[in-house]
């Protein structure tokens, strides 16, 4: 195992929404707090507000917005002197007053597999984790985080087990971005090769407990002048929020992705109790009526593979029935366990035995490769490590009397 950890110097980034924070200095570095407004993760609107109330000049409000935008978003700028078509004399001022800061990178973990793993410190508590996924082929995934923490209790999910903190901003949504960018060095974002070509909010937290910041971060990672994704290149993942998702795919058109993991509502109820309130009709119904579903659009139905719960030839058949008429595909995910995880992984030759069952029905039926098992890359695992090395750091201080 050659996993890599790697502690960034702390970079100080108030929070979006602390933008009138006065002078303080952190208590715990004895370092000034940088409180000038930060400007990295605003969307075009919000930046051209900021702008204006800065004082450029209303006819030239929308110029300054485009090439700041493309500063930021197309080559990843951290510097304002690398602005060069914007005056020297108003880069300065500009750089007194905005910073174009990144957050801090509590850790970072590089897998054997090439799987990277980030804690990211969006603000003093306020901790999410973010993983990229390469693919084998020329694709690969950043999986993002849409709440600190989560309120659902999905039992085989390590996040369903730690408290909701806040919602993440849009801005700290695609500050995730902007730091996985960074870390596989691809600015611009307008180049041709990209390891990072695809986006899933698969991380920690329930998107559509959050739909109007992701709908907004969205658009700010599709902008064509800035991080380019495509539209069909994010996935929103859900537990099965009904209401909003038809919400979600007419605010953004991005694919969809249902954590289905049972097909009945006894079981599934078991494994996830947001089926209690959001029963598997309804959820199908909503999945039916999905704006812009096709076969070449299809809803990714997530399914982990639980021993003795969810894999028999029995389960197979109930999920196929349940995906009829919907243009649909299953990914079958190897349960990744965390100690103390209430459930155990199905066999191999049983997961095969039920994507075959799966296919034969025209479904297609992936089987996901275990990645990054060496780096915590369950969702919620590493900022529970980090969480537990901090406790006994603590633990060790206070016996030595230092706290
Ligand atoms: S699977 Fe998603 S919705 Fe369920 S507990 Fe985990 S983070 Fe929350």
């Amino acid at each position: 195992m050659t996993t890599e950890l790697y502690k960034s110097p702390a970079i100080a980034n108030a929070p979006a929404d602390k933008l009138t924070a006065k002078a303080e200095t952190c208590a715990h570095e004895n370092t000034p707090v940088d409180t000038r407004i930060p400007l990295v993760g605003m969307g075009r609107k919000e930046l051209a507000e900021a702008l204006t109330e800065f004082g450029i000049e209303p006819n030239k409000v929308r110029m300054r917005t485009k090439q700041i935008f493309q500063w930021i978003y197309n080559y990843g700028v951290t510097d304002w002197d690398a602005m060069t078509n914007i005056a020297k004399g108003l880069r300065a001022q500009l750089a007194e007053k905005f910073s174009l800061n990144r957050p801090e990178i509590v850790e970072r973990l590089v897998s054997v597999d090439g799987t990277r793993k980030y804690l990211i410190r969006m603000a003093p508590g306020i901790e999410v984790e973010s993983v990229f996924i390469p693919a084998v082929s020329k694709t690969g995934a950043l999986c993002v985080s849409s709440q600190v923490g989560c309120t659902l209790t999905c039992r085989f999910c390590h996040t369903g087990t730690q408290r909701l903190v806040r919602n993440l901003t849009a801005a700290e949504i695609a500050l995730q971005v902007m730091v996985a960018r960074d870390d596989l060095n691809e600015w611009p974002s307008s180049a041709v090769e990209r390891k990072m070509t695809n986006i899933v909010f698969m991380g920690m937290g329930e998107p559509l407990y959050n739909t109007d910041e992701v709908a907004k971060a969205i658009d700010i990672l599709c902008d064509c002048e800035g991080l380019s994704f495509g539209r069909r290149r994010i996935t929103v993942s859900t537990s099965g929020v009904v209401p909003d998702i038809k919400k979600i795919g007419e605010k953004t058109q991005a694919m969809l992705a249902i954590s289905l993991h049972a097909c009945n509502d006894e079981l599934r109820t078991k494994i996830m109790p947001i089926n209690k309130k959001y029963p598997l009709a309804d959820l199908m119904e909503a999945c039916r009526n999905y704006p812009g579903l096709s076969n070449s659009r299809r809803i990714t139905f997530e399914y982990v593979m639980l021993k003795d719960m969810n894999d028999s030839p029995k389960h197979a058949k109930e999920l196929i029935r349940l995906l009829e008429g919907i243009p649909a595909k299953v990914n079958l995910i190897p349960f990744n366990p965390w100690p103390g995880s209430p459930y155990e992984c199905s066999d191999w030759e049983t997961i095969e035995k039920f994507a075959d069952r799966i296919n034969a029905a025209g479904y297609a039926s992936p089987i996901r490769t275990p990645r990054g098992r060496d780096i915590f890359a369950a969702c919620g695992q590493l900022k529970s490590e980090s969480e537990k090395m901090r406790a006994s750091e603590r633990r060790k201080l206070e016996k030595a009397g230092k706290l």
